[in-house]
């Protein structure tokens, strides 16, 4: 499942290749997917209008047109956005379109696309969203529009803002019972974190995922605001990707995989004792920790 640093590179790779084109048509194949405000009406709407910018928040992405319209995307499990490289609008018109989707093929499970054009004669794209298990869902929220339907007013801090601070995240979880890995996936109060950067994130600081938040001491608390930003940072820095190689790996393949030091290493050696890693199930949710680094007490 994309977490920030994911969702983050999505927004980074898409934006400024969408940014300014006109929406000339919207094509849902499962309406399903819109959650508000129903797939007619999402297209009405948004059909001629221009993108003027993206923004994430969380998990979730927003794309933004001029008018003030949002359209609120979140990936949850599977979920991919693709941007097709640009054609001359003459070469792609609805009869070319055919002969442009053999040169780009659409993806499985495309159940949304967005053909984007510039303003006058020139180049036409397509997003295209995909998502092999289809949570992803997406909301249009007109200019002006309260958000009550995505959830995304609902959440914390982001992790690199100043306000998350060891008083604040003890304010919240000191005289929690909960594991201390449940607290971070906590999104009402910190937004982003998902399984694999709590795993990394309690690595770091030191401390055992099923600590019960209760039990953190003051230079715990202290270690955690501290590390938290640094890895949702090191692993976003990680995580950059040209737009062609985004492309070239149908946005599948821009994961951290290489630089996780703890999730999924089970059984392997520790960087840092050498002593093996070990996997456990904490509030539901498998996690992998160093017995020896990570004091469980
Ligand atoms: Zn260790």
């Amino acid at each position: 499942m994309p977490e920030l640093p994911e969702v983050e590179t999505v927004k980074s790779v898409i934006a400024p290749q969408i940014t300014g084109l006109k929406i000339k048509e919207i094509c849902v194949r499962t309406p399903g997917i819109i959650a508000h405000p129903g797939p007619e009406k999402f297209v009405r709407r948004l059909t001629g209008q221009k993108v003027s910018g993206m923004s994430r928040r969380g998990k979730f992405l927003t794309i933004r047109t001029e008018c003030g319209d949002r359209i609120v995307l979140h990936l949850r499990m599977t979920g991919c956005l693709l941007v097709t490289p640009g054609k001359a609008a003459e070469e792609c018109g609805e009869k070319d379109r055919k002969k442009y989707c053999e040169e780009y093929p659409e993806e499985k499970h495309t159940h949304l696309i967005f053909r984007l054009s510039e303003e006058k004669e020139g180049v036409q794209k397509e997003l295209r969203f995909s998502d092999m298990r289809r949570f992803g869902r997406f909301w249009l929220l007109r200019d002006g529009e309260e958000d009550t339907y995505t959830g995304m007013e609902k959440l914390g801090l982001e992790p690199e803002d100043k306000e998350l601070t060891a008083e604040y995240l003890r304010a919240h979880f000191g005289k929690s019972r909960k594991a201390v890995k449940t607290c971070l996936l906590d999104q009402s109060v910190i937004a982003g974190i998902g399984n694999i950067y709590a795993d990394e994130i309690l690595f770091t600081a030191g401390i055992h995922p099923a600590r019960p938040a209760n039990s953190l001491l003051a230079d715990e608390w202290e270690s955690l605001a501290e590390v938290i930003p640094e890895r949702i940072a090191y692993f976003i820095e990680k995580n950059r990707i040209t737009p062609e190689e985004y492309l070239e790996t149908k946005g599948q393949d821009y994961r951290n995989t290489p630089y996780l030091q703890a999730y999924g290493h089970e059984g392997e050696r520790c960087p840092v004792c050498g002593n093996a890693f070990c996997r456990m199930v904490v509030g539901g949710r498998g996690s992998t920790c160093c017995p020896r680094c990570q004091k469980s007490e």
